[in-house]
């Protein structure tokens, strides 16, 4: 397969005003990769670090260390600056400088379609400048004439009139509102974007409209896509590969199917246990779990696995050793000492 994206160790911790150590730890020691025309899914509880990783790979977060990789080329690394004593506090260590690539080329090849469309649209902006706004950063109008027809190429796209470009968003309704963000998005000509929960701020009767939309122009347009979404019934469907996080942590990424089919990982066996199935009958064999307790601070997460603290089945191992994110089956990764016998 021909990876787009690779990251190595991704770190991204948000320091806390007043507070000594490394703060709000919110995305924890991910390595992944995702193949060009590839979907992948990224689910997890809210705050487990889904949008972080998906916005510290675009650099909109300045990565705190680790290594992203585009299309072959590294466009960042850095050392970890934070080291653990015996004791697992960390302290701070000097490394060298990150390396960092000149990012607005990748820019225009990375995007990203918010999840809050109304919050991401400037009220002030008629959707053709906030359209036209992201040709005009990238220079990729030639003239007047080239940016009109381009913007009007581009509403039609994604299912809007030629009129919509004089309106502002506050006059369209939330589906319109994503379809604007899309075109915006699409207007540089990306390679790779993130989706991040773009249908969860929307109605029900038209989010499977914006999906079929995402996924037609994957297939046009040959994108690659990370879908962050809270709810796995949303993203199976779609994502070739699908990845759960936990707590800032990738606990388990394996092909959608197979997860569906044979979640590993205690976490990701909770979380299907809560989607809904049609079939009276399945929906009785299958045994909801629920888990104890509420989600840890990410800015003072457990030990060893962060799970460990609402897992069924933690030992005492688990408390101590972070377990290594390893492939078990071919494609099926997990983060569990379970599986290491
Ligand atoms: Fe549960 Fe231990 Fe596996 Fe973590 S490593 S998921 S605590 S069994």
């Amino acid at each position: 397969n021909d990876v787009l994206v690779q990251v190595e160790h991704l770190k991204k911790y948000f320091p806390v005003k007043g507070l000594k150590g490394p703060g709000v730890q919110a995305v924890e020691d991910i390595s992944i990769f995702i193949n060009r025309g590839e979907t992948l899914g990224l689910v997890g509880e809210s705050g487990c670090g889904k949008t972080t990783l998906g916005r510290t790979i675009l650099q909109l977060h300045e990565p705190t260390a680790g290594k992203i990789v585009y299309d072959g080329e590294t466009i960042f690394e850095r050392q970890n600056p934070w080291k653990r004593d015996e004791n697992g506090i960390m302290h701070p260590v000097k490394v060298p400088r990150a390396k960092q690539a000149k990012m607005l080329p990748y820019r225009r090849k990375m995007q990203i379609i918010f999840q809050d469309p109304s919050a991401s649209l400037d009220p002030r902006m008629t959707v053709g400048e906030i359209v036209g706004e992201a040709l005009d950063i990238h220079k990729l109008c030639a003239s007047k004439k080239d940016r009109t027809d381009r913007i009007k190429e581009l509403l039609g796209r994604v299912g809007l009139n030629t009129e919509h470009a004089n309106r502002y968003p506050h006059e369209f309704s939330g589906g319109q509102q994503q379809r604007v963000g899309i075109a915006r998005a699409l207007a540089v000509n990306p390679e790779f974007i993130v989706c991040d929960e773009p249908i969860s701020a929307l109605d029900v009767s038209i989010q499977s409209q914006v999906v079929n939309m995402l996924e037609d122009m994957q297939q046009e347009m040959g994108l690659t896509y990370l879908f962050i979404a809270h709810d796995l019934s949303v993203v199976r469907h779609i994502s070739h590969r699908i990845g759960v996080m936990y707590l800032g942590t990738m606990v388990e990424l394996a092909e959608s199917f197979e997860l569906n089919r044979h979640p590993l990982h205690p976490y990701s066996q909770t979380l299907l246990s809560a989607v809904p199935v049609p079939d009276p009958e399945v929906s009785r064999r299958r045994n909801r779990i629920v888990l104890e307790g509420d989600i840890p601070s990410p800015m003072n997460p457990p030990s060893g696995c962060r799970f460990h603290t609402r897992c069924p089945y933690a030992m005492d191992k688990c408390k101590e050793c972070v377990p290594e994110f390893k492939e078990y089956e071919k494609g099926h990764w997990v983060a569990c000492h379970l599986l290491e016998k």
